[in-house]
C-alpha cells in the first residue's frame, strides 16, 4: 500500500501527534503560523519530483514547462505584494536568502553591520557562531538603554568608524517599526548597501500595515513562513537590476542546486492568498491582538520591551516578577501554551536562561482568536508566572492544570484543520 499510515507507521504517528499538538496547544511562537490547506496541498505535490536548476525559461533540465508556470507566478505575485521589480523565490530558508545577499554583494573579510543577537537581531546578521560572523568582520549595533529602541546614533557612529560594505536592518525580536529612511541615510554616508531583513514583519508589509523597506533598501530578504503565512522558505527582493543579476547568480549556482519546486509552488499559493483583501483584515487583527496581549500582560504586572508593540511581536520582560525565561517557557508548556524563552536587551541572564519570553499573535489569529481571547491568554500567562513566583521553578501544578483545561476548551472552540 502507498498510504503513509501503513507504509511508515512511525512517521505517520509523529505527524498525527504533531497535528494534535497544533490543535490542542496555544501557539505563541512569534515566528510560526498555520498555513492553509491549499499551501500544504501544493507543498505535498508532485512538484517535489522535478529538477529545475536555473530560472524560468533558462533551465539546465528538460521538462520544466510546468514548474516554470509555478515559479513565474510566485515571482509575479511577490513583486506585486511588495511593489518591487525583482524577486528570487528560490532560497530554501531565510538564512540562505541572507547568505545569497552576502555572496552577491560581499567578499570574505569584508565588514558588515547588523543588530546583535542579544538586542533582537538574527544569527545571520553577524553573530559570532554563524558563518556571517566567522567569514566577515561583523560589527554589531544594539538598542538604547532608556527605551530599548534601535540606537541610530550608534549605528551612524559605528558605520563611520568601520566603513561597512553592507548594513542590515531587521531582526527576530523587535516589537517596533524600524526607520528605514534613517538606515539608508547612514548607509549612503559610508557607501554601504542597505539590506532590510523583513523575515518577521513581511506579512505586515504585504498587507500595507507596516512601512515598506522600499524604496530605502537596496535589497530585502524575508522568510515566507512567518507573518506571510506560507511554506518554510526564503526570498530576496530588489528594485536594482544589477543587484538582481548578482543575487540570481549567488543563489544558483552560487549556493544552491535544484530549487524546491514544491515549496516554490506553495509560496505562489501563499502569495496569492496574501494578495486577497482578507489577508489585510487578518494582519490588522494580528497587530490588534498583539497590542491587546501586551496591554493585558502589563496590567497583570509584567513588562514588555518598549512597553507595547507595533507588530506581531511581544517581548515580555519577566524581571518585574523575578522569574526566568527558561522556567516560564517550561511552565507555560505544561499548561499547553507554547512560546520561547528570549533574552531582553541588556539581559543579565545567560542566553540559555534569559529574563524574557517572546510571544506572537500570527498563529493564534489564524485560528480565529480575537482581542478577547488574547486578553484571556495574557491572564493565564500571569497565573502561571505567579505560580513560579510563589513556588520557584516547579511552579504551581494545580494552577497549571487548571489553565491547561481552559486552554483545551478554547482550542476546541477555534479548531485547527477541521476534518483533516
Ligand atoms: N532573518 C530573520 C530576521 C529571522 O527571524 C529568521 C528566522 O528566525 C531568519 C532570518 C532565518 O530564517 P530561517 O529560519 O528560514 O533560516
Amino acid at each position: 500500500t502507498e498510504d503513509l499510515s501503513a507504509r511508515d507507521p512511525q512517521i505517520f504517528e509523529a505527524i498525527e501527534k504533531e497535528l494534535g499538538r497544533q490543535r490542542d496547544e496555544i501557539e505563541l511562537i512569534a515566528s510560526e503560523n498555520i498555513v492553509s490547506r491549499a499551501v500544504m496541498q501544493a507543498q505535498g505535490s508532485v512538484m517535489t519530483n522535478k529538477y529545475a536548476e536555473g530560472y524560468p525559461g533558462r533551465r539546465y533540465y528538460g521538462g520544466c514547462q510546468f514548474v516554470d508556470i509555478a515559479e513565474d507566478l510566485a515571482i509575479d505575485r511577490a513583486k506585486q505584494l511588495f511593489g518591487c521589480g525583482f524577486a528570487n523565490v528560490q532560497p530554501n530558508s531565510g538564512s540562505q536568502a541572507n547568505q545569497g545577499v552576502f555572496l552577491a554583494l560581499c567578499k570574505p573579510g569584508d565588514t558588515i553591520m547588523g543588530m546583535s543577537l542579544d538586542a533582537g537581531g538574527h544569527l545571520t546578521h553577524g553573530a559570532a557562531p554563524n558563518q556571517s560572523g566567522k567569514w566577515f568582520n561583523a560589527v554589531q549595533y544594539g538598542v538604547r538603554k532608556q527605551d530599548n529602541m534601535i540606537d541610530y546614533d550608534q549605528v551612524e557612529t559605528l558605520a563611520k568608524e568601520h566603513q561597512p560594505k553592507l548594513i542590515i536592518a531587521g531582526g527576530s525580536a523587535i516589537p517596533r517599526q524600524i526607520d528605514f529612511a534613517r538606515m539608508r541615510q547612514i548607509a549612503d554616508q559610508v557607501g554601504a548597501y542597505l539590506l532590510v531583513d523583513m523575515a518577521h514583519f513581511a506579512g505586515l508589509v504585504a498587507a500595507g500595515e507596516h512601512p515598506s523597506p522600499f524604496p530605502h533598501a537596496h535589497v530585502a530578504t524575508t522568510t515566507t513562513h512567518k507573518t506571510l503565512r506560507g511554506p518554510r522558505g526564503g526570498m530576496i527582493l530588489t528594485n536594482d537590476e544589477a543587484i538582481a543579476k548578482k543575487v540570481n547568480s549567488a543563489i544558483f549556482p552560487g549556493l544552491q542546486g535544484g530549487p524546491l519546486m514544491h515549496v516554490i509552488s506553495a509560496k505562489a499559493v501563499a502569495f496569492g492568498e496574501a494578495l486577497q483583501p482578507s489577508f489585510k483584515t487578518y494582519i490588522r487583527q494580528v497587530i490588534t491582538n498583539a497590542q491587546a496581549l501586551s496591554d493585558q500582560l502589563i496590567k497583570g504586572g509584567l513588562d514588555t520591551v518598549t512597553h507595547g508593540t507595533d507588530t506581531h511581536v511581544v517581548l515580555v520582560d519577566l524581571r518585574p516578577k523575578g522569574v526566568t525565561g527558561k522556567a516560564t517557557e517550561a511552565a507555560l508548556g505544561r499548561a499547553h501554551i507554547t512560546c520561547n524563552k528570549n533574552g531582553v536587551p541588556f539581559d543579565p541572564e545567560k542566553p540559555t536562561v534569559t529574563s524574557g519570553i517572546r510571544l506572537g499573535s500570527p498563529a493564534g489569529t489564524t485560528r480565529g482568536f480575537g482581542e478577547t481571547e488574547f486578553r484571556q491568554i495574557a491572564d493565564w500567562i500571569i497565573e502561571v508566572v505567579d505560580g513560579l513566583v510563589a513556588n520557584g521553578e516547579d511552579g504551581n501544578g494545580e494552577v497549571e492544570a487548571q489553565v491547561k483545561a481552559k486552554v483545551a476548551d478554547l482550542c476546541q472552540r477555534f479548531p485547527v484543520y477541521p476534518g483533516l
